[in-house]
């Protein structure tokens, strides 16, 4: 630990002592807006996903007020206006682009916290800097007719696809041995593609009683906590789903490249926070779910599944093609479960109508619909960063590299190390 606050405190002097004036005024606005994101923290105990920066700028024990807060990120704000934004670096472009809006953020966030009320749409522009585009339920019709289709018998759809999905239910007492299989597989199959520094590595506990499935705290010095949670039985598919997205090339993958290019290669502070609601985050989730279609394309997905998942779960393989099948129909009413949230938000229904809509367009079971609705309560728009996010990097990553294997990656793990805001992932956009 110790080591560490050296090594970062004599990159940063290295940096600031032969650099421009603007690098340092950057230097220190960056200094300002870390320290501000661990005072929003302070107020809301969801906002610091990750902080490996200098302990000592922990805010003191004292909460500073929101108000003081948002007049210190505004004054922040301002001097940023006022730094060279031109460069023929494009990182340095990015990084004032980007933390110019992760301060507009942080102030939307204190703003909310000081109980100001946005729209579903209003607080995903503002806070993840993307708005979902919205959907009639009888889009969802169409999916759930061919759902019929492929999952035929008595009773209703619901029913059935819920006997249909838990026959493949991870036996708890294998759910370690297959998770770790899953592990192993997107980590060799990330180190293939892309340079970790030496040292990076992460823990798994088990968990229970959250509102998610599973979670990545980034420690710092290359290493995670993944955190996964067993309230509800967890499925065949969810194994490669976590480990790639909360692991490799996800989450852990992501911090790492951050930690290594932005905060160790150039001494940028801001990289040592992570606050949670925030543009960052459609990035974050955004990369972690297409990263598992990166690292397996749809035929080594099969594969991998037949070969070493589903054996170590204790499955039977041959029912592998067609659970895919039927879980590639259901990822398409994923938007539905934003539908929900946004309706639910915005006040058109309650918890048991946003439930109810989950279960009839989502085809989310009743407890997996109950757990939905209370990380709505607690995340709210945070929902469009999962599939909104995945569709705009896969938009990136297409138009830059097509269906070219190491092509993806390079573009795929050039994103994961910079900052580059979800505004800007769109073709032409900066
Ligand atoms: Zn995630």
């Amino acid at each position: 630990m110790r080591m560490r606050h050296v090594w970062i405190g004599a990159a940063f002097a290295a940096a600031g002592a032969c650099a421009e004036p603007e690098t340092n005024q950057m230097q220190a606005l960056a200094e300002r807006y870390v320290k501000l994101v661990l005072a929003v923290g302070q107020h809301d105990t969801d906002y610091v996903d990750a902080f490996y920066g200098p302990p000592e700028w922990r805010t003191a024990a004292v909460k500073r007020p929101l108000a003081e807060i948002d007049a210190e990120a505004a004054a922040v704000a301002g001097q940023l206006t006022a730094v060279v934004q031109e460069s023929a670096d494009p990182l340095v472009v990015l990084r004032h682009r980007y933390l110019t809006r992760q301060v507009e953020a942080l102030r939307t966030r204190v703003a909310m916290l000081g109980g100001k009320r946005l729209t579903f749409d209003e607080e995903s522009r503002a806070l993840y800097d993307a708005v979902a585009a919205h959907h009639d339920a009888a889009e969802f019709e169409g999916v759930l007719a061919q759902l019929e289709q492929v999952l035929p018998g008595p009773g209703a759809l619901l029913d059935r696809y819920t006997r249909f999905r838990n026959a493949f239910v991870i036996p708890p007492a294998r759910l370690d041995a297959t998770f770790k299989a899953a592990i192993d597989a997107c980590r060799r199959r990330t180190l293939q593609h892309v340079d970790l520094p030496p040292g990076e590595s992460f823990t798994v506990e088990y968990v229970t009683d959250k509102s998610w499935s599973g979670y990545n705290w980034y420690q710092g010095q290359y290493r995670s906590l993944i955190q996964v949670n067993t309230d509800l039985p967890i499925f065949a598919d969810r194994a490669v789903d976590l480990a790639c997205h909360e692991g490799y090339p996800g989450h852990h993958v992501y911090n790492v490249l951050l930690e290594k290019t932005l905060v160790r290669d150039r001494g940028w502070p801001e990289f040592q926070v992570y606050p949670l609601f925030s543009p960052q985050s459609l990035i974050a989730e955004g990369t972690a779910n297409f990263g598992i279609e990166v690292a397996f394309p749809p035929a080594d997905r099969l594969k991998l599944e037949r070969e070493v998942i589903f054996p170590a779960a204790g499955l039977d393989p041959t029912g592998v093609g067609h659970y895919y099948t039927v879980m590639g129909l259901v990822d398409r009413l994923s938007y539905a479960g934003n539908e929900a949230a946004r309706r639910y938000i915005d006040g058109e229904i309650d918890a048991a109508g946003a439930t109810a809509w989950l279960e009839r367009y989502g085809l989310y079971s009743g407890a997996r619909a109950t757990q939905r609705v209370r990380f709505v309560d607690q995340y709210r728009s945070y929902v469009i960063n999962y599939n909104l996010g995945k569709d705009m990097v896969a938009r990136y990553v297409d138009a830059r590299a097509g269906g070219d294997t190491s092509k993806r990656w390079a573009a795929f793990t050039e994103l994961l190390s910079s900052p580059r805001l979800p505004s800007g992932l769109a073709v032409g956009g900066k």
